[in-house]
């Protein structure tokens, strides 16, 4: 049974007044329409205490949007899996290719935190993803493999099980250009064989790959019909009410 989720990542976006409205506004739609769907919001840092406990009996779940690799200690500026665990936030994307790119994360420390998200009882969203140019050299499949092997070698079999991956082309990602559905569904399709071909069929089978890059109100039902793909990762379209709510409801 793979879970049907729409998460949406605000990234270094909103004041505080913001989020929380926009929080409480999803909360009231989610209240009134019960949607079959498992819906995450990921606000920064400095909002997740306040947000989680407005949200505290909702089914919207608060993520955070990167989490150290370390554990407590003198890592000045970081957030450790156990301080997010101390104010009730259970999940964390980690991976994502802004953190690649603007902070150089690599495969094995982004698998470091997976680690440390699973001793504390944690569920990653795993985030994938190759450049414009990996695609143009037809590299892509290279490198999406080497990315989810490397950040899920080592890693606990048992605590696989409610992975959360995102597949996210980087030449998609805030520039209006979507993976057509067909582009996105073989490459689900990849990374689910390939976690099946490391880790075993049934955690394949159970692992939630959500598609990521420009979705919006408009292109989410067509990405939704494609077999692999189990939801979405949304940026630019999560700060919108209406636009976000579209996206969830293509997913029922
Ligand atoms: P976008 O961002 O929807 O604005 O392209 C997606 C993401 O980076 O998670």
């Amino acid at each position: 049974m793979r879970r049907k989720i729409v998460a949406g990542n605000w990234k270094m976006n909103l004041t505080f007044p913001q989020a929380k409205e926009l929080a409480l506004r999803l909360n009231t739609w989610v209240h009134a329409n019960k949607p079959s769907v498992e819906i995450i919001i990921a606000p920064t840092h400095l909002y997740l205490d306040q947000i989680g406990k407005d949200l505290k009996n909702s089914k919207i779940r608060v993520a955070s949007q990167n989490v150290s690799a370390m554990e407590n200690g003198a890592y000045t500026g970081d957030v450790s899996t156990e301080q997010l665990q101390s104010i009730g936030i259970n999940c964390s994307i980690v991976g994502h290719s802004e953190r690649r790119q603007y902070h150089n994360e690599q495969d094995k420390y982004i698998g470091k935190k997976i680690t440390h998200l699973y001793e504390h009882g944690m569920t990653p969203i795993l985030c994938i993803g190759e450049k414009l140019e990996d695609r143009e050299a037809g590299k892509h499949f290279d490198v999406v493999k080497e990315q989810v092997t490397v950040a899920l070698e080592r890693q606990d079999p048992d605590k696989l099980k409610d992975l959360i991956v995102a597949y996210e082309p980087v030449w998609a990602i805030g520039t209006g250009k979507t993976a057509t559905p067909d582009q996105a569904q073989e490459m689900h399709d990849f990374i689910r064989k390939t976690i099946g071909a490391e880790h075993g069929i049934s955690i394949a089978n159970t692992t939630s790959i959500l598609y990521g890059g420009s979705v919006n109100a408009g292109n989410a039902r067509d990405l939704f019909e494609q077999y692999d793909i189990d939801g979405a990762l949304v940026g630019g379209a999560s700060l919108n009410l209406d636009d976000f709510t579209t996206i969830i409801k293509a997913r029922y």
